[in-house]
Parts: C-alpha cells; structure tokens; sequence
C-alpha cells in the first residue's frame, strides 16, 4: 500500500468525477494509459533498485477522485497498490506514475516491508517530515529524477567520464601487475638464488598461482578494454548481448560491465 504526497492545491472539483470510479474505459484514453505505463517502466529500466525490472502484467490505471476526497487521502494526489495506480487527476502526468510505478515495483519485491513503513501515523498526520524520510518515498522521488530526460543525459555525461577515468586507472593497475608477472623468475630459476633442488615443488605451486592470476588479469584487462571501447562507441551502459540498459547500481560496482544482469547469469 502506498500514498503520494499531494504537494499541488486543487482549485477545481469536478463534480463530473465525483463518486465516480472512472476507469479509462474509452478506446484511446486506455491506449494511451498504458503507453504512459510503458513509458514510466522503461524509465525505471534505467534503475537497478531492486534484482528484477518491474512487471507491469496487471497494472492498471484507474482515475479515483473519489479516493482522494476521503479524509487522510485529501493531501495526495496518487496511490499505488501492487496492481493498481489510482489517480486523482484525469491528467497523465508521467512523472506522478513513474512515481507510484516505483511504488508498484517496491511493492513486487518487499510487500511487508513497504506496507509496514506506510502504515504509520506520520503517513497521514498533519506533519510531512515523517511521511517525507519515509525510505520508499526518498526511492520513488529519486526514481523520477534520476530518469528525468535532460538531466539524466548531463548526469549520464558525468558519469562517463568518472567511468572512462576510473577504467583507466584499473587498466594501467592490471597491466602493471601484468609487467610485474613477466618479469618473474622462470621455474627453477630459483636455484641460481642458492635454494636446493628440493624447493622446486614451491616454486611449482607458486608458478601455478601465478598462472592463474595472470589469466584472471588478463581476463580483468580484456573486459576493461571493451568498457572502453563501448565509451568510445557510445554503447557504455547498454548490455551487448540485448540491448537493455545495465543499471547504475551494476555499473557503480562493476563499471567494467559490458552485460545487463539477466545476460551476466
Ligand atoms: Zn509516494
Ligand atoms: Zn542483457
């Protein structure tokens, strides 16, 4: 269950809504409707808040004016349960859905939880501080300004250049280590340095690690490069294997990511 925050007056009553469960039952109304629905998805796509995109299979709009004349739900404007977006307005405002969209996927993954940190006085006292720090409200606030058009673009901006710096730092790191590793005695080099035959199994065994290691580093610096590449090719941040958007949270730990979650598995 959730409720958003009614932040605009409302000069007008439309006596017309009153009572009234107004589905958008017209033809066009629904289409567009649900290409809002899409719309608000694939910019919570962009996010990688919670394992699993949010699934819109059952979600329906529904404009609800009578709900938000009932007292407790006069401040809000939106209200999302796990299948249901009840909306105030007839207006579609994209950034209001994605809002309660985001409720909807929060809803998908931690019900309990959710609902819990809803059903407090603070949601509907006077008072908004409470309902404002609520964790869910911060995440669905961000949700709508981390997707926004142009400030995500400059924020995309950003963003790449830290990336393409910090994939330039791991690279020299992982080539250097790499030289380092080069340079490492040949087996039973060991013995010109005054050891016996018998240390040969050591050697054997760290020959082995090094090995391994140098196979992981050069996996690590392969991957590197093609991050690289993909800055270079404008594709940073999309999977190579569907296209899709691999979340920021992905790229935060793994900037070197060249596949989305689902395609990494
Ligand atoms: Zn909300
Ligand atoms: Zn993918």
């Amino acid at each position: 269950m959730h409720v958003h925050q009614y932040w605009r007056s409302d000069p007008h009553s439309d006596p017309a809504h009153h009572l009234r469960l107004l589905s958008f039952a017209p033809r066009d109304a629904g289409a567009s409707a649900r290409k809002l629905l899409e719309r608000a998805k694939a910019r919570l796509d962009r996010l990688d808040f919670y394992p699993e995109p949010v699934d819109l299979s059952g979600v329906r709009i529904v404009v609800a004016p009578w709900l938000f004349r009932v007292p407790g739900f006069r401040r809000f404007r939106g209200y999302a349960t796990r299948h249901l977006i009840l909306l105030k307005h007839r207006s579609l405002n994209e950034d209001l859905v994605v809002h309660e969209l985001c409720h909807v996927w929060q809803l998908q993954f931690n019900p309990l939880r959710v609902w819990l940190s809803y059903a407090r006085p603070s949601t509907f006292a006077r008072d908004r501080t409470g309902y404002r720090a609520n964790r869910y409200e911060v995440e669905a606030h961000r949700a709508v300004e981390l997707t926004r058009g142009p400030q995500s673009q400059r924020a995309m901006a950003t963003q790449n250049t830290e990336a393409e710096q910090l994939l330039r730092e791991r690279l020299a790191e992982v080539q250097c280590r790499l030289a380092e590793l080069a340079k490492a005695p040949e087996p039973g080099a060991g013995i010109a340095f005054g050891k016996r035959i018998g240390d040969g199994t050591s050697e054997a065994i760290s020959r082995r690690y090094d090995i391994g290691v140098g196979n992981s580093l050069r996996v690590t610096e392969e991957k590197l490069q093609r991050a690289l590449a993909k800055l270079d090719e404008g594709s940073y941040g999309r999977c190579d294997n569907c296209g899709g958007a691999i979340g920021a949270g992905r790229l935060a730990v793994a900037p070197e990511s060249a596949l989305c979650t689902d395609c990494a598995r």
